[in-house]
């Protein structure tokens, strides 16, 4: 019989997992997000990155008829989704995060590496999906997961933490300490030939967590040493994927779909008493697993 993660051990003996999805906007119907999560979110709470403003440009996740129209799709154009979502997040199903504002961008740079307006359309893109959804934003997940010093700065301000990883050339501050003291902990576990970020890292004015991909370029073999990792360490894990890939098949010829490999490490977390599952914005507020 399958053993749950439930309160058999105490929580702070326990390594913490989550489940990250980038990508929900106007363009996700509820039936997609059902198909990629419903049986999942049975189990613990799936973190939406959620684009409020989708400009119709050229990443996957916006469908082929809309691909470089660059029209701009605000979410709550999409009423059958947005009624999903709110329940989603009223019964714990769902957490809700900030994925850009446009996302696409016309020079095709990644949205939140550049540009002017970066701390107002975080403002007002998190209080856009705060009065949409009816809940708190804690986490800000940039598009492309690329963000530079200006990008990082506005997330900063509004008290939001990274889903992700900046580092020292992507806007961590050279005259923090503790940036430095994050960076010299992150060099010697890699040089101690150790995989993956198990932690979340402290730069004092935010907080950053890694994801580990779960993409047709991933291995399983790969997520699981890096999950061990954190086992190893009673750590964190959090898994990242995308609801409109789940399907897709892996580029590995020996390697199960990206949604079977998500499903594999989920097993191994719900089957496992060491493992609490939490949502992102809790374990990046308020994890113990800080360097
Ligand atoms: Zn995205």
């Amino acid at each position: 019989m399958l053993r749950l993660s439930n309160n058999e051990q105490p929580l702070e003996q326990r390594t913490q997992f989550c489940v990250r999805d980038d990508d929900t906007s106007f363009f996700t119907t509820p039936d997609a997000l059902e198909l990629a999560y419903g049986e999942i979110t049975k189990w613990g709470p799936v973190s939406l990155a959620v684009v409020p403003f989708h400009r119709a440009g050229t990443s996957k996740g916006v469908p082929e008829r809309f691909r470089g129209r660059w029209s701009i799709h605000p979410l709550h154009e999409n009423q059958a989704l947005v009624s999903h979502l709110r329940l989603g997040v009223a019964q714990g199903r769902f957490e809700i995060m900030l994925h850009g504002y446009y996302h696409d961008e016309m020079n095709h740079r990644p949205e939140f590496t550049g540009g002017e307006d970066l701390i107002q359309r975080v403002s007002d893109g998190r209080k856009y999906l705060e009065d949409l959804l009816g809940t708190a934003i804690r986490v800000f997940v940039p598009p492309r997961n690329a963000i530079g010093p200006k990008g990082l700065r506005a997330v900063v301000l509004a008290g939001l933490h990274l889903g992700g990883t900046a580092g020292l050339r992507k806007g961590w501050s050279p005259f923090s300490t503790r940036s430095w003291a994050v960076w010299r902990c992150l060099r010697s576990w890699r040089k101690a030939g150790r995989v993956g970020t198990p932690w979340i890292l402290d730069l004092g004015d935010h907080r950053e967590i890694p994801g580990n991909a779960v993409t047709p370029s991933s291995t399983l073999q790969q997520n699981e040493a890096i999950f061990q990792s954190a086992l190893s360490v009673t750590g964190v894990f959090c898994a990242a994927a995308h609801y409109w890939e789940l399907g897709s098949p892996s580029i590995h010829a020996d390697q199960p779909t990206v949604g079977e490999q998500l499903q594999c490490l989920i097993y191994q977390a719900r089957s496992n008493p060491q493992v609490v599952w939490q949502s992102v914005g809790q374990i990046v507020s308020e994890s113990k697993r800080v360097v």
